[in-house]
């Protein structure tokens, strides 16, 4: 922790002596896309893209969970996706999924969240997880991350954007151990190199 507090403290320093950030950061963010992603410390949303300060509009949850969109429902999700598409206007939604997600493993192996019984029942809102195929040892999150952009899709701002193209919808799976990202073809639900 240490460090951490270490780097916090003298961070305005950095800033400083990066004219480009600092003038980025004078100038308010203005988002190129929506990073929806896993709370995992493993997954760094301005590594992977190589985002500047005030280029991604992110969103992280355990799992990167998205709820179903329920009218009059008060989710810190759905107030964040309202805020990125009607306030900020972003015209790119990336979910990004990841192997190895402590979160989704949960979801598969439920004994390992018996300690956690909020988180359980927060992973139980991908609701159209069992409707997903997952066999043998093949990854679990690439179909959970398939269930999150079904529930996207239907957030009903969302929904109109994308019906009048003026947003886009990216799927990417990120494997932790080698750096690849990959992006889902919905057409044929395979997953492609970017
Ligand atoms: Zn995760």
């Amino acid at each position: 922790m240490q460090s951490l507090i270490d780097h916090a403290r003298t961070f305005h320093k950095r800033v400083r002596g990066d004219r480009e950030q600092a003038a980025t950061l004078r100038e308010g963010a203005s988002p190129q896309a929506m990073f929806i992603t896993c709370s995992d410390a493993q997954v760094i949303p301005s590594l992977i893209t190589g985002a500047r300060p005030g280029e991604l509009f992110e969103l992280r949850t355990a799992g990167n969970v998205i709820p179903p969109y329920r009218l009059g429902r008060l989710t810190a999700e759905a107030a964040t996706i309202e805020y990125a598409v009607n306030i900020l206007g972003v015209e790119d939604l990336i979910v990004c999924g990841h192997t190895h997600c402590g979160a989704v493993q949960g979801r598969v192996r439920s004994w390992t969240l018996r300690s956690a019984p909020t988180t359980r029942w927060w992973l139980l809102q991908t609701h159209r997880w069992r409707e997903a195929r997952v066999t043998g040892d093949e990854e679990p999150g690439r179909a959970h991350l398939i269930a999150q952009l079904d529930k996207l899709r239907r957030y009903p701002r969302v929904a109109r954007r994308l019906a009048g193209g003026r947003l886009r919808l990216h799927g990417w799976f990120y494997e932790v151990h080698t750096g690849v990202v990959s992006n889902y073809q919905p057409e044929t639900g395979a997953f492609t190199p970017l």
